[in-house]
Formats: C-alpha cells, structure tokens, sequence
C-alpha cells in the first residue's frame, strides 16, 4: 500500500509529512536547515512553466515584486467580485484580476492565471520534494484547510492538489490536523484547544482527545487575522514614522510597504528572542531636491508588543467565543496546544498564561504539527478506510428566500455529516425557476459572506399548492455540500447548486 501524503499548503508556508512503510513518520525536507517551504512562486519571464517555488522565489519579494506570488492562499476560491477581495488586494504588489470563471487570479506578463494555478504550483513543488526524499512516487494526498475555509475555498484546494497529479483523500481542517497530531502524542482522555495562529487566518478549537479519536466541540477565529497582519501592521506605523519624521508619504506605494512589511516580519520573529532590534530599510523615498531617505528605527520588544497587542486581543476574544460555545472555562481545558509559526511570539503565550498547561515548543511542533496530523490522517485512511474524527462546521450555512429573508440551514459547531431542512413556504407564481442563493457567513450581518451558489426550484414545486416542500441540505464528512426539494409523502428531487459568477 502506498503512503497518503500529507499536506499542509499554508498560506504563508508549506510542509508535507508521510509514515513510511516501516511505519516512521517522513517529513519532507526543504533546505539542509528547513522543512518549511514558502508559498512564494516567482515567474521570471513570459514563458509561466519556468516560475520558481519557495525560498529561491522568497528573495524575489522585494527585487521582483510584480511577478511574485505569495499570500495567494487567501483569494483562493473566492471571487474577485466580493468584499473580501475588493477590501484586500491592493495590499499586493503582484496585480489580481478576474479569472474567466469569476474567481481570483493574478495577470503575469500580460496573461491571467487562475490562483488555483498558482497553487497547484506550489503543491506540485512540495510533492516533487517528497518523492525525492521518499524515493518513490505519491498518488494519494490528504490535504488541510482553515477550519474557516469555505465550500468554494475547499474544492479550490483539492483542485490545487488534482493538478499537481494527486487524488485527494480528505480534507481536514488545519486545527483538526493538529489535533491528531496532538493526539497521537499524548495519553488518551483529555480536553484540548488548539490555537493556531499562521501567517494568513487564527483558528480555535476545542476538541476531546479519546483513545487517538478526535471529536471537535466547537470551532470558531477569524480567517484574516494572521503574521501578515502583524507586519502590515508594524509597516504601518514605519510609514508614519517616515511621514512626521522626512515628511513623505509612503502609504500609497505598495512596493515600500510591502519592503516595509518584510523588515517588519524580519524584526519581529528576531524580537522572538531578542529584546531590542535596529531596523533599516535603505531608499525607501526620495527628497524632493534629490538626495535618498532611509528607514531606520530602534524597536524594543515592549514597543512591538504595546503595538501588536489589539491583534492578540482579537485571537483571544474568538477564543474565549469558542470555549463559550462548548461550555467550557479555561480551567476545564487539559491542554493548549500553540501552532502556528505567530505563536512563538512570547507575547500569545503570556497572554495565555490563565490556561492550565500550555504545549512546549519542543513538544509540539509550531509549523509542522497540521502536515504530520495530516499524515497521520493518511496513514488512518489507508490502514483502516476510517478517519478517527468526528469534525464540526465552521461557517453556518443559510440561504435567502424569495424576498431577501436569510435564514440559517445548518448552524455552526453541527457535527459532520449532517443534513438539516428549511419549509420553502410561499413560493411565488412565476413560470420561471424560482432562484435561492446559498451561502456561508459567520454573522447574519457580515457583508464577507461566501456565496456558495444558487439553486433553481422549478415550477411543478410551485404548482402544488397542497404540499409545503423543504430545502434540504447535507454536508458529508469531507464538508462537501448537496442539496435537495423534499415534500412529504416521498416526493423529491436533487438540486444542482450553480456557482455562476456575479
Ligand atoms: P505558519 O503559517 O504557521 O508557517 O506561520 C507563519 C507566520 O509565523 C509568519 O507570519 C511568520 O512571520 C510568523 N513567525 C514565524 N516564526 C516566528 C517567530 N519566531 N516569532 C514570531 N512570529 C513568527
């Protein structure tokens, strides 16, 4: 039997783990010092089979800013056209534009790539490093996902890994991921969170660890909320600090922020560890009678963190939501296991210090515990055709009626799979299908919901006046969605959910 890859395709860095036929865990190495690979891809001309991945690409950032990708994870399977786009792309130096199926891609050298593209890139390059190490070939991935991901943003990802030539077993959510990990490590009953904190979304997760079996209790954190956001953050108040100070203005030109925000991040993981940092960016503007400014401060780590602290503030207000929801108080949790490379920031675990027991960093590994949980999430499925997890719903689903009421179909923390029902009272007497869109969101009221699709209830369900049909919608265990019209007495039909573009 051959061994299911792992994956975690992250949004700032990608790693991959497998157990091989002895049964020992593999982590695919990426440098002689490094099992991390950076979701960076560089195209370096007009002919888009040569791009380079990873760390070679990652230099690329600051010297070849309109051809390199990164941070693409985040408009994955979402369409151009929606808030989250609109409010977040011109942060990026590379340019995004609409794909021709209404989706997010970025035009390189005149030609437009799907992101799915560009992720597929960066999935194939760690699965090559994989069959490297492991001498042989892969066909089968398990590969992971913010536990926030939407429908769209979930097949996204597997077509990612599709074009890299694999098959997808599942798809777990990152925290679950690190849950099994965690699990594997340690004694069978405990109450665990997991925090995870990356460089591009902030999960929490509760979940009852019982004999190597998962079971999520509740789930929630904010899918932009993330390292990135820290070092825009810091860019931010360098760009001030160059305006009281020099007088120029820097805010506009994403090329100097986006330098900005790469000192930031440099300064802020050696702040990790160090007390005080020089930061320098050299000719970041020029003076109006000529003459180059540069950029240079003294952060101490007190001053980082007096600054970041609102950040880390909103980590542990959606935790605090999530332990809420399970019923839980800090003192009931066994364990808080830290992943995500953000969190070897002393900060997050002082912050935390009310938790009982927080995970070492020599025990749990920061950025590797969501690929070798994959992993393991491999190794279940091709031992025993079972997963061990019983996983919850992130984003609830709801779908808007005939004038404009939403209402919730499957609420948060519903275990998967589950299918939950909605009476379609009072279609009106059109002749034309009757369209209901469906979509994901956190908030009733957020404008960053996720339409998923809409489905078309067609005119003999309207036509019978004596039966009330319902919308039925099932999530299966890998949270892929279908939907149905049922109406009592066995009459049924399965309904395709359209994803056209807006
Ligand atoms: P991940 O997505 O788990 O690979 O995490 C990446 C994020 O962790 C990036 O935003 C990094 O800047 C951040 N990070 C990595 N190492 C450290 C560190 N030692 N201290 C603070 N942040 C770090």
């Amino acid at each position: 039997m051959q061994p299911i890859l792992g994956i975690d395709f992250g949004t700032t860095n990608t790693s991959a783990a497998w157990f091989d036929a002895q049964g020992k865990l593999k982590i695919v190495p990426v440098t002689d010092r490094s099992a991390v690979l950076p979701s960076v891809v560089w195209f370096p001309s007009a002919d888009l089979t040569k791009c380079l991945v990873g760390p070679s690409a990652r230099t690329q950032l600051i010297d070849d800013q309109k051809h390199t990708v990164f941070g693409a994870k985040r408009f994955l399977g979402r369409r151009f056209n929606s808030e989250f786009v609109s409010k977040h792309r011109d942060r990026f130096a590379f340019d995004l534009v609409e794909g021709g199926d209404g989706y997010s891609a970025v035009l390189i050298y005149g030609q437009t790539i799907p992101l799915v593209d560009v992720a597929g890139v960066v999935v194939r390059d760690i699965v090559a490093r994989a069959v490297r190490a492991a001498g042989h070939p892969f066909t089968q991935c398990v590969m992971t996902v913010p536990a926030h991901a939407s429908v769209r943003q979930r097949e996204a990802v597997r077509r990612a890994a599709e074009s890299a030539g694999l098959k997808v077993a599942a798809i777990v959510n990152e925290p679950t991921a690190a849950a099994l990990y965690y699990a594997n490590l340690r004694s069978p009953k405990q109450t665990v969170l997991i925090f995870d904190l990356g460089g591009g979304t902030f999960d929490a997760t509760v979940m009852r660890v019982e004999n190597r079996v998962v079971k999520v209790l509740a789930t929630g954190g904010d899918g932009f909320l993330g390292g990135s956001n820290f070092d825009e953050l810091l860019a931010e108040t360098f760009a001030a600090q160059l305006e009281q100070e020099a007088g120029v203005s820097v805010r506009s030109n994403r090329t100097v922020m986006q330098r900005l925000a790469l000192a930031a991040e440099f300064a802020k993981i050696q702040l990790s560890r160090l007390e005080v940092i020089d930061v320098r960016v050299p000719v970041v503007a020029q003076r109006p009678g000529g003459g180059f400014i540069d950029f240079q401060v003294r952060l101490t780590r007190e001053r980082m963190e007096e600054l970041l602290t609102p950040l880390i503030e909103r980590c542990i207000g959606a935790t605090e939501d999530v332990l809420q929801r399970a019923g839980l108080q800090p003192k009931d949790i066994d364990e808080l296991v830290l992943v995500g490379g953000q969190t070897r920031m002393p900060l997050v675990r002082r912050r935390l210090a009310h938790f009982p027991n927080l995970s070492s960093e020599k025990d749990v590994h920061p950025e590797l515990g969501v690929a070798v949980g994959a992993a393991i999430l491999g190794r279940n499925l091709s031992r025993t055709r079972s997963s061990g997890l019983n996983d919850v719903i992130a984003m609830p689903v709801s779908v808007m009626l005939v004038g404009g009421r939403t209402v919730e179909v499957i609420a948060p923390n519903t275990p998967v799979p589950c299918t939950r029902s909605v009476p379609l009272e009072g279609l009106p007497p059109w002749s034309a299908p009757v369209p209901l869109v469906l979509f994901e969101s956190l908030e009733q009221t957020s404008v960053d919901r996720e339409i998923i699709g809409t489905v078309h209830i067609s005119e003999e369900w309207r036509t019978r006046a004596d039966v009330t049909p319902s919308l039925e919608l099932t999530v299966g265990q890998d949270f892929s969605l279908s939907a149905r019209i049922v109406a009592p007495g066995g009459m049924q039909t399965q309904l395709q959910i359209v994803d056209q573009r807006r």
